[in-house]
């Protein structure tokens, strides 16, 4: 008899090659139409022999529901076919495999991606909602990718899926524990809503590689959602930024930076004010928003007026004295790649390095430039820890201690802009004029 294990079943009108994953109970293979069209498909088979009662009834459930929608973040059911052994989905192929496998391959997404991804799993779901449709399978590897060149996501399994109205509340276990809702997980009651926790998972696991209550068991899964264990990281995470929040403090701590950067300025540290400028500059956006008097706002942001100017004009004397060091970084440069020319891993780091270079002249391109630093730095670290010692490894030391100082200068650059972009909001809310002639930082 066909079947997993045995090579490809036999079905008429397709060749099945080779087989593209499966899951609980299904074997996917590609296949290709007899026809002149050579169509390629995917094939969902399912032994009959391995179907029990609940599972002829999803499999029904999943054949009817893809049959009556069309999407193009839904996988396309094509047609379905049965013989004495098996039953046959003849589905859309996704060449791009699995978001489980996209993800695990490149370790974590950029958020940019994640971000289109999460875009195209929500226009799928509002359209399944407004059917009332809920997948509730929801998970990486029952997303297909319609191809690697150019992505496109693709829900795909709905052997879970069911016709649930928004107040519809459901007792059976479905799905996987480390994404399902932890009203399913702990008090076996839910309805339509738990889809969209199923996705909050998926977007953590895009972002981080893996889900955030990655567990070994049920049981330790279910203490994991249970427990009131404080979730420290969350309170000192950089975007939720508890420290700059618009609070009473706002204005002490941007004063006491404040004054820590007059004198850095004065004593002739143009690189060092800049930065606690911009640090104190932080804190004066919350105050500002946090001031509710008047006159007081007025005072404040005749303040930050000066100070930006004054960031402005040691933005322009440090960025000089940064070209001049930039030029001079050169020949070193140059003579590294030579002395490496036998090896091709530092020698692609510093192409990296220089390319992240060549980008900070772009206008806008720092978060590029910045991106690249990291990840050239990143292997220029592993390379230097390797290299023994002589020659190379000084001139080497010293380019990862340039191009560690260029990526702080250009992260201090890029937060400038967002200090000044968050004080063109608030001028939106009636800034004076200038401050606003005085936000040009860039
Ligand atoms: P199961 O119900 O057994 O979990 P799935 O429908 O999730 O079956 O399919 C199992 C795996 O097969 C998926 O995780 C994916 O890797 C692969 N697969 C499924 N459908 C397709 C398709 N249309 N194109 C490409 N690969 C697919
Ligand atoms: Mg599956």
């Amino acid at each position: 008899m066909a079947g997993p294990g045995w090579g490809p079943p036999r079905l008429d009108g397709f060749i099945l090659t080779e087989r593209l994953g499966s899951g609980t109970y299904a074997t996917v293979y590609k296949a290709y139409a007899k026809k002149d069209t050579r169509e390629v498909v995917a094939i969902k088979c399912v032994a009959k022999k391995s179907l029990n009662k609940a599972s002829v009834e999803n499999l029904l459930t999943e054949i009817e529901i893809l049959k009556g929608i069309r999407h193009p973040h839904i996988v396309e059911l094509k047609d379905f076919q049965w013989d004495s052994d098996n039953i046959y989905l003849i589905m859309e192929f996704c060449a791009g495999g699995d978001l489980s496998r996209f993800i695990h391959t490149r370790r974590i997404l950029p958020e940019k991606v994640a971000r289109v991804f999460m875009q195209q799993l929500a226009s799928a779901l509002q359209f399944l909602h407004e059917r009332s449709i809920s997948h509730l399978d929801l998970k990486p590897q029952n997303i297909l990718l319609s191809s690697l060149e150019k992505p496109h996501l693709k829900l795909a399994d709905f052997g879970f899926a069911q016709h649930m109205s928004p107040w519809d509340e459901k007792h059976v276990l479905r799905g996987s524990p480390l994404y399902m809702a932890p009203e399913m997980v702990c008090q076996r009651q839910y309805d339509a809503r738990v889809d969209l926790w199923s996705v909050g998972v998926i977007l953590y696991e895009a972002l981080f590689g893996q889900p955030p209550f990655a567990s070994r068991s049920f049981t330790e899964l279910e203490e994991k959602i249970r427990s009131n264990r404080v979730i420290e990281d969350f309170f000192t995470h950089p975007w939720v930024d508890l420290e700059h929040m618009p609070s009473g403090e706002s204005l002490a701590r941007a004063t006491a930076l404040v004054v820590q950067a007059v004198k850095t300025d004065q004593d002739g540290d143009a690189a060092a004010a800049l930065s606690l400028y911009c640090q104190a500059l932080d804190f004066f956006v919350p105050a500002l928003h946090y001031e509710v008097d008047a006159q007081r706002k007025e005072a404040i942001k005749a303040k930050v007026g000066q100070y930006v100017s004054r960031a402005e004009e040691l933005k322009v004397i440090v960025s000089s004295s940064n070209q001049a060091l930039l030029r001079q970084g050169t020949s070193a440069q140059d003579l590294l790649r030579e002395m490496a020319r036998d090896k091709p891993r530092l020698l692609a780091a510093l192409e990296v390095a220089s390319a992240a270079t060549a980008k900070e002249e772009e206008a806008g391109g720092e978060q590029d430039a910045l991106d690249l630093y990291q990840h050239g730095l990143g292997e220029l670290l592993v390379l230097l820890a390797a290299e023994p010692p002589g020659r190379r490894r000084e001139l080497l030391h010293t380019e990862v201690q340039n191009l560690m100082a260029r990526a702080e200068y250009l992260k201090e650059q890029v937060k400038m802009k967002e200090s000044r972009w968050a004080a063109e909001t608030l001028d939106k809310e009636g800034l004076s004029e200038s401050v606003r002639s005085s936000c040009t930082l860039q």
